[in-house]
């Protein structure tokens, strides 16, 4: 029977709608406050869906194993009550570097329970981006594996001196002398009475998003999010209690938080969760066998999907799927298309970021998709397009933001702020995250442009950062590792066009005098980056260059960099050294 979408009248909800409808959705913790935790697994675990399967995992050979909403409460529960045990103090961060493996969901859910702080990390990463993000972030307990712990943390171990606690969920043999074995700790310990008191305005969790500059940004959110991630389950990604949800996501970055774990569950669906990497057949197999109805993915993933052909796609009954969602880089329209013919349904694309914490703009389900278009607003969402100065700056008259007007002028995305999921900060760092907002807007770094009818097209970013395979990379960090090489004078990094990443990360290298610039050379620098910064940061590409351009004050010209290499216009080369 077709499904009913939540969101029927988009203009009447744009309307009526406000935060605190979505609020109103939730309980509240017993005697006051709000906890993530409580919203997503305690009050269901009290409630009807108690024996409902919140989880489903299905490990590499294809079989499965479910977690009900009272099991999970109990799993995240034993976790908190470790961190209680631990001494770990509310408002400290724990961090897990961590595929998608059972113990990820009970170490969430109960350092939320706990009130204190979860950081996911990106299990790709290599030891340096770790370093840097437990560092920053000064975590006191890292939840990892005891492999990931050899290759990564090992090395670094001595360098985090504020790490206290590093929980091995799978210790076979103890890897460290200060590693804990956590599936030993569960079963000794007490479970946790109660849920913090958190308030909704207190920090609940931490995700590292990366700048043109500088060191990763830590993104502070708070409890208050969990409003936000009802109401876009509920709009964007049209959730009902039946539903059996997937989420590719990788746990290291915010997607896999916000709607790998949080939405699904506060939703009280049930979530299938792959261990495994991507792979053509077996994500098939999944969605058929597994009878997914809601599909939320990447850009990415679909265009290998649509590589391999539809071929891969008979066979396999399809018939339970009737959403298809995907965020996080631009989705081209021939994707939205090829949907159709290999699920039968269009891909609705949706978009927002790191900083605000859930979707933002989307496709929905009631309202026809308009291929490469990121959709429309949510209903809460005031969304905007600021103009830009000849500097690339935001035109700010008497304190107000100078908006775009026209349909198809391209501006700076920007979103009215006081929706919960908004970040409240960036950790340690507050004068970056001032200057994120101007003229009453917050500026989201992205260029797009709108239609006559509202809707808007993704342009480009605003800045240098990159996106690869959906991940967000920053120059600055790749180049500052390349540095690092004995031969290397100086390095620039540039995203290029990927027919299937999107975009791929490509370095030019100045070498130091005395080097020759031979392949030899270059399959060890990349080597070189690859140990540091892992495979998905680390550049594929790198060419050798006797100068890069700089401007006068010898900061490296990336967009010429950029331009030079597609063969694009070079644009304004005044200020550039030499010229
Ligand atoms: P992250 O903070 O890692 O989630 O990356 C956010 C960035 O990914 C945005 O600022 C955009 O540049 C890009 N992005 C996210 N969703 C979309 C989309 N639907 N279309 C184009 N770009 C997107």
């Amino acid at each position: 029977m077709p499904v009913r979408p939540n969101l029927l009248d988009y203009r009447k909800a744009c309307v009526e709608f406000t935060w605190d409808d979505a609020r109103a959705a939730l309980s509240g913790l017993p005697g006051g406050g709000l906890n993530i935790a409580h919203e997503a697994v305690d009050r269901h675990a009290a409630g009807p869906l108690a024996g409902h399967e919140a989880l489903r995992f299905i490990r590499a050979d294809g079989s499965s194993t479910s977690v009900t909403f009272s099991a999970l409460a109990l799993e995240a529960a034993r976790f908190a009550g470790v961190l209680e045990e631990l001494g770990v103090r509310p408002g400290e961060r724990v961090f897990s570097l961590l595929g998608r493996v059972p113990p990820l969901y009970s170490a969430v859910l109960g350092t939320l329970k706990h009130g204190s702080v979860f950081c996911p990390l990106f299990s790709a990463f290599g030891p340096e981006p770790v370093r840097q993000r437990l560092s920053l972030g000064g975590a006191r307990v890292l939840v990892t594996t005891a492999s990931l712990y050899r290759r990564k943390i090992a090395g670094i171990r001595t360098a985090l001196p504020e790490l206290r606690h590093v929980l091995l969920v799978d210790a076979d043999e103890a890897p460290g002398p200060d590693t804990l074995d956590l599936g030993a700790l569960m079963r000794e310990v007490t479970p946790a009475a109660g849920t913090a008191l958190t308030g909704p305005e207190d920090m609940a969790l931490l995700h590292f998003t990366s700048g043109t500059t500088g060191t990763p940004k830590g993104a502070i959110h708070v409890h208050d999010a969990v409003a936000a991630h009802y109401a876009t389950g509920r709009f964007a990604l049209d959730l009902h209690p039946q539903d059996i949800y997937w989420c590719t996501a990788d746990p290291g970055w915010v997607t896999g938080t916000s709607y790998g774990i949080v939405a699904p569950l506060v939703h009280g669906v049930t979530s299938i969760v792959d261990e495994e990497e991507m792979d053509v057949d077996r994500w098939y197999g999944i969605l058929a066998g597994q009878r997914v109805t809601v599909w939320y993915t990447a850009p990415t993933a679909l265009r290998l999907l649509m590589k391999a052909g539809t071929g891969h796609a008979e066979g396999h009954d399809l018939s339970a799927l009737r959403f298809v969602a995907s965020v996080g880089e631009p989705l081209n329209p021939e994707v939205v298309v090829w949907g159709q013919e290999a699920f039968g349904l269009p891909v609705h694309d949706n978009w927002w970021q790191t900083e605000t914490g859930g979707i933002m703009i989307a496709n929905f389900p009631a309202l026809p998709i308009r291929p490469g278009s990121m959709g429309l607003p949510l209903p809460g969402v005031e969304a905007a397009l600021v103009k830009r100065d000849a500097a690339d700056r935001p035109v700010i008259e008497d304190g107000e933001a100078v908006l775009v007007s026209s349909p198809g002028e391209v501006g700076e995305l920007a979103l009215r702020p006081g929706w919960p999921s908004m970040f409240r900060g960036y950790l340690h760092e507050d004068e970056r995250y001032r200057r994120c907002f101007a003229g009453g807007w917050y500026l989201t770094g992205d260029l797009a442009k709108r239609d006559p009818d509202g809707y808007y097209w993704f342009v480009g970013r605003g800045d240098d950062v990159i996106k690869s395979s959906g991940h967000l990379i920053g120059p600055f960090e790749v180049e500052s590792s390349l540095m690092e090489h004995p031969a290397v004078a100086q390095a620039g990094v540039v995203g290029v066009p990927d027919p299937v990443a999107g975009e791929m990360v490509k370095a030019f290298v100045e070498l130091r005098p005395g080097h020759e610039p031979d392949d030899a050379l270059r399959l060890e620098i990349i080597g070189f980056a690859r140990k540091r910064l892992g495979p998905a940061v680390a550049p594929r590409q790198l060419d050798f260059t006797p100068a890069l351009p700089r401007t006068r004050s010898g900061k490296i010209l990336r967009r010429l960099l950029k331009a030079r290499e597609l063969g694009l216009p070079e644009g304004d080369t005044s200020t550039v050294e030499g010229q």
